[in-house]
C-alpha cells in the first residue's frame, strides 16, 4: 500500500493554499493530492461565467498539472474517497485502492442541497457545482434562450442570482422562488436586497419571494412547478439553488465528528488524530462571540487551507484561525453590491450604533454597523469601496469612533487612513 508524508484530499482553494503551506515548511515530505474530478482543479466562483460564455471552459483551471510537479506533489484526478479508517490512518478510494497518511486534510467541500420538493427526483433539474454542471446548464440555457423558453430558479441567493442573470442574458425569461421574504438573505438587508430586486425586475425577471415551491411534476421537456400559494408556472429548464451541505459522505463510521459541518479547533484539526479539514466542509466557527453564521466563503476557505497546512507541517508561525467573518462582492447586471461582516440583531442594545446613507431614490446605498465604536458589518449597492480594507478593520477590532460620519460619507478614503494609522 502506498504511503504518503501528507495527503490532502479535495484539490480547491482549501485543499491548495494547505499545500502551499505544507510545502513552504517541509521541502521534503511526500505529499499526494487526490480530487474526485476527472478535469484539472476549477474554482466554483467561475462557473457563473462559464455559463454566460464570458470564460472559457478550456481556461479556469486553478492550477496546471505541471505546478504540481514543480511542488513535487503526486497530484490523482478521479480519486475520490468512499471510506476513512482513522484507527489505521488509511484512506479507501472509490474504486478500491488504499492509500497510508501520516497527515490528512479533508478539504472537499460542499455539495449543492436539495430542497425537500414532491416530485423532485421525477423531473430533470441542474444544480451549479462543478465544470460539468456549468457546461450543461450553459448548453440548456442557450437552448432555452433560442427557443424564448422559462427558467425557473430555486432560492434567490447568490448561486441562484448569478444564474438567473446569465439565463437573462441568455435570452430565457426567468423566474426567481425564494421561500425567504427578500433576495439575497443573510447578505444583505431588506432595504439594499429590495434595490438589487428592482433591477432583477425591470430586466424582466419575475421574483416571487416569501413563497415555497410545494411540487414539481413532468411536462414535455421540462416541468410544472406548483407554488404554495396554488400558483403554477411551467418551465423549460429548472435550477436547484437552495443552499449547500457538506460534502462528508465518505465519513461514515469514521470518527471524525460532524455537525453542521467537520468539527474543527482553532488549528483545523478534526477529533481524529492526524486528520485536518478546511474550507467549505468544516463548521465555521464565527469571529463574532454571539455566533453570527459565518463560513462557505473563499476567502474562509483561503485563511483556513493556511491554518490547516502550517498546522500540519508543524510551522511555528501558525496562528489560531480567529473565526470566519463574511465577504461577499456581488456584481449584477453591470452594478456592484458589496456585503461584509455582520448586521445589527433586531432587538439591539444602545452599544449598537447603525448609519445609512442612501434612502429610497438615491443613488447608492451605504450601511454601517458598530458596536461598541468597533466596525461589524458594512454594506453597500452602488457605493464602491475595498472589502478587504474593511474586513481587515473587523478583524482588527479597529476603533472607529469619532471617524464613524467621514467612514459612512467616504468610506474608501477613511478607512485607508484608518488602517494606516494602525500600520504606523
Ligand atoms: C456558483 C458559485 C459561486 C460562488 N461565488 C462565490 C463568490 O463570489 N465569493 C465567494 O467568496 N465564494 C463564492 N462561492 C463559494 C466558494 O466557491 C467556496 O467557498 C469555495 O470554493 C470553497 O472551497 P473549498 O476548497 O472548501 O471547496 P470546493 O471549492 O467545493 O472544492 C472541494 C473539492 O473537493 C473535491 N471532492 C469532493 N468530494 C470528494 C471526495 N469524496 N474525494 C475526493 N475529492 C472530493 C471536489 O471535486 C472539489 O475539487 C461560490 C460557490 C458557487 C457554487
Amino acid at each position: 500500500m502506498e504511503l504518503f508524508d501528507y495527503v490532502v484530499l479535495g484539490a480547491s482553494h482549501a485543499g491548495l493554499e494547505a499545500l502551499r503551506a505544507i510545502r513552504a515548511h517541509d521541502a521534503d515530505g511526500s505529499i499526494a493530492v487526490l480530487d474526485r474530478e476527472a478535469r484539472l482543479p476549477v474554482s466554483p466562483t467561475v462557473l457563473p461565467y462559464v455559463v454566460s460564455g464570458k470564460c472559457a471552459a478550456d481556461r479556469v483551471a486553478l492550477r496546471e498539472r505541471s505546478w504540481f510537479d514543480t511542488q513535487r506533489v503526486d497530484y490523482r484526478q478521479q480519486a475520490a474517497a468512499a471510506a476513512l479508517d482513522t484507527a489505521n490512518s488509511r484512506l479507501r478510494l472509490a474504486d478500491g485502492r488504499e492509500i497510508s497518511y501520516g497527515k490528512l486534510l479533508l478539504a472537499t467541500g460542499a455539495a449543492p442541497a436539495l430542497p425537500p420538493i414532491e416530485g423532485l427526483s421525477d423531473v430533470s433539474f441542474h444544480v451549479l457545482r462543478t465544470l460539468d454542471d456549468a457546461l450543461a446548464l450553459r448548453d440548456v440555457a442557450s437552448k432555452a434562450g433560442r427557443s424564448a423558453g422559462r427558467a425557473v430558479v430555486l432560492g434567490a441567493g447568490l448561486v441562484g442570482m448569478h444564474a438567473a442573470e446569465n439565463l437573462v442574458r441568455a435570452g430565457a425569461g426567468v423566474t426567481i422562488v425564494e421561500m425567504r421574504g427578500q433576495v439575497l438573505p443573510g447578505y444583505f438587508d431588506p432595504l439594499a436586497a429590495a434595490r438589487i430586486e428592482a433591477v432583477f425586475r425591470d430586466k424582466g425577471v419575475e421574483v416571487l419571494t416569501g413563497r415555497r415551491v410545494k411540487q414539481v411534476a413532468p411536462r414535455d421537456e421540462g416541468c410544472t412547478v406548483l407554488l404554495d400559494d396554488g400558483e403554477a408556472r411551467d418551465a423549460d429548464l429548472l435550477l436547484a439553488a437552495a443552499g449547500v451541505r457538506p460534502e462528508v459522505s465518505y465519513l461514515a463510521g469514521s470518527g471524525v465528528a460532524v455537525e453542521r459541518g467537520i468539527v474543527v479547533d482553532e488549528f483545523m484539526r478534526t477529533v481524529a488524530d492526524n486528520v485536518w479539514a478546511a474550507g467549505d466542509v468544516v463548521q465555521t466557527r464565527s469571529f463574532f462571540a454571539d455566533g453570527t453564521p459565518a463560513g462557505g466563503i473563499l476567502p474562509d476557505a483561503v485563511e483556513q487551507g493556511r491554518t490547516a497546512g502550517m498546522s500540519m507541517a508543524g510551522d511555528p508561525g501558525v496562528r489560531p484561525y480567529p473565526g470566519g467573518v463574511s465577504l461577499n462582492t456581488y456584481g449584477f447586471f453591470g452594478r456592484r453590491a458589496l456585503s461584509v461582516g455582520r448586521d445589527a440583531p433586531e432587538q439591539a442594545g444602545s452599544e449598537w450604533d447603525v448609519l445609512v446613507r442612501g434612502g429610497e431614490g438615491a443613488d447608492g446605498y451605504l450601511k454601517l454597523v458598530l458596536r461598541e465604536g468597533r466596525l461589524q458589518g458594512i454594506f453597500g449597492v452602488d457605493v464602491l469601496f475595498d472589502p478587504g480594507i474593511m474586513w481587515e478593520l473587523i478583524l482588527r477590532r479597529v476603533e472607529i469612533g469619532a471617524r464613524r460620519d467621514a467612514l459612512l460619507e467616504n468610506p474608501q478614503d477613511t478607512a485607508r487612513a484608518l488602517m494606516s494609522g494602525l500600520w504606523r
